[in-house]
């Protein structure tokens, strides 16, 4: 799989501080086959490539991590993006009844799909749900959406044939009104391939009963094919979202991207297997961006060390260091929020370079997330001015710092102890390679 590829194209750059343009040439063509042979349309894939390198080049890798190991990450977090960064859910605040109209070619999963929703509103949004069948044309398609309907206990309005599909969709929608309703979901034709008399229908029930949601429906399988599909609908209809069905059946998920990059519109839900029932998922672009690297927990490996060891902070305070000026109550301070950022995860502390070289009492402290917090607060009680100049916190500022930050006197006098202590480990340490010089991201 892809996260497997960029891995061993990284192998030889363990080390490398950065990504930079030659070191990363390799990957991005691999990242470029992957979503290729994914089905991804090439303009997409050009698109996406220009934005991950921009990201990529420069790009710090943290210690703890392999250059491939943050070029995975920048990928995944492109994905993500690209496939809209969150799951959008339906909107149905329309006054009742809101309508969710779907429309796709013949065979995309209309009308499966329309009973898949209507079993999902009913059961998880606790909705009452009416479901209607436009497509005239087959006589199959309404037997098969009343079959569906019965089989989930969900009503199905009953149409006559020779009817226009706009009446029996006005019809319905008067049905679910006097019903009091709460969505009336309205399944249509489609033909096999985009033509415009299936288009004029669909814009013709649009306007008759103004959906909420006019979601597009597409089979995932058909590949390149899907965009030309989705383009083309989405010029005709004023699309609020789009369902990919048939995703059991392509485990590679090129099509989310394409689809969503062509018309910009959410993908709302997947289609993942033939039956009403576990036939259906939300879309969620951070899975669909997993399942196109195939990576295992790379990702949040990545998210923790990132995350926890904000090595701009770091950075900054070492400048601080270097520069001469003093390691203050206010970086004091800063330090202790980071280690409370790491709180409950001593597997980490134990990476951190430069921890075993504390005192045996701050480790203590330091691994007691509760001490942070009172530490914490024993700064923040205190004014800026005494932050950047602890000497000049006698008796009755300790006395007054104690009671803004619930504390005692004792307390506040060993935090500031303990301070003087990291101060002047600090300063011996200033220079030197090891311990918490490189904790602090000095070397
Ligand atoms: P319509 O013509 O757009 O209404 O499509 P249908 O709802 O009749 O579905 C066409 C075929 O696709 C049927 O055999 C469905 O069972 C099948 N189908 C629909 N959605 C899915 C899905 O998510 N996964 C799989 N495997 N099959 C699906
Ligand atoms: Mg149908």
């Amino acid at each position: 799989n892809l996260t497997q590829k960029l891995t061993q194209t990284f192998k030889n750059l363990r080390g490398q501080g950065r990504l930079s343009e030659e070191n990363i040439s390799e990957a991005l063509r691999e990242v470029r086959l992957a979503l290729l042979e994914a089905d991804v349309a090439l303009p997409v894939v050009k698109d996406f490539i220009g934005r991950v390198k921009a990201k990529a080049m420069g790009e710090e890798v943290t210690r703890s991590l392999t250059p491939g190991q943050v070029f995975i990450k920048i990928v995944h977090d492109e994905l993500v993006h690209l496939m809209g960064d969150h799951n959008d859910r339906l909107d149905l605040s329309a006054r009742p009844p809101a309508v969710i109209l779907l429309a796709g070619l013949q065979g995309s999963g209309k009308t499966t799909t329309s009973a898949k929703l209507a079993l999902w509103l009913q059961e998880k949004e606790k909705k009452r749900v009416l479901l209607v069948s436009t497509d005239v044309y087959r006589p199959a398609a309404m037997e098969q959406l009343a079959h569906l309907g019965r089989d989930i206990g969900v009503d199905v309005y009953p149409t006559r044939a020779n009817e226009r599909p706009v009446d029996i969709a006005r019809r319905a929608l008067e049905e679910a009104r006097r019903r009091n309703d709460d969505v009336l979901i309205v399944d249509t034709a489609g033909r096999l391939h985009i033509d415009s008399e299936m288009m004029a229908e669909a814009q013709e029930l649009a306007r008759a009963v103004n959906p909420v949601e006019l979601l597009f429906v597409v089979d995932a399988m058909t590949g390149q094919d899907a965009v030309n599909t989705a383009k083309a609908f989405d010029a005709a209809l004023p699309l609020t979202g789009v369902i990919l069905t048939k995703t059991d059946g392509d485990a590679r998920g090129g099509a989310a991207l394409s689809v969503r990059a062509v018309t910009g519109k959410p993908i709302k839900f997947l289609g993942v297997g033939e039956k009403v029932r576990k036939g259906l998922e939300p879309f969620h672009p951070e899975r669909m961006a997993s399942r196109i690297l195939g990576m295992g927990d790379i990702v949040s490996l990545v998210e923790q060390v990132q995350q926890e060891v904000d090595e701009d902070q770091a950075r900054r305070m070492a400048d601080k260091l270097r520069k001469g000026k003093g390691f203050d109550l206010e970086d004091f301070r800063e330090q202790l929020r980071q280690l409370d950022r790491m709180g409950g995860m001593a597997s980490l502390m134990d990476k951190l370079p430069g921890m075993g070289e504390l005192p045996a009492e701050v480790q203590g402290q330091l691994q007691d997330n509760k001490q942070f917090r009172r530490l914490e607060a024993i700064i923040n009680s205190m004014t800026a001015e005494e932050r950047r100049h602890p000497d000049i916190i006698k008796a009755s500022r300790r006395r007054r710092i104690a009671l803004g930050s619930g504390t005692n006197v004792p307390e506040v006098n060993r935090l500031l102890k303990q301070f003087e202590q990291m101060q002047k480990m600090l300063k011996k340490m200033g220079k030197g390679k090891g311990g918490l010089s490189r904790l602090l991201g000095m070397n």
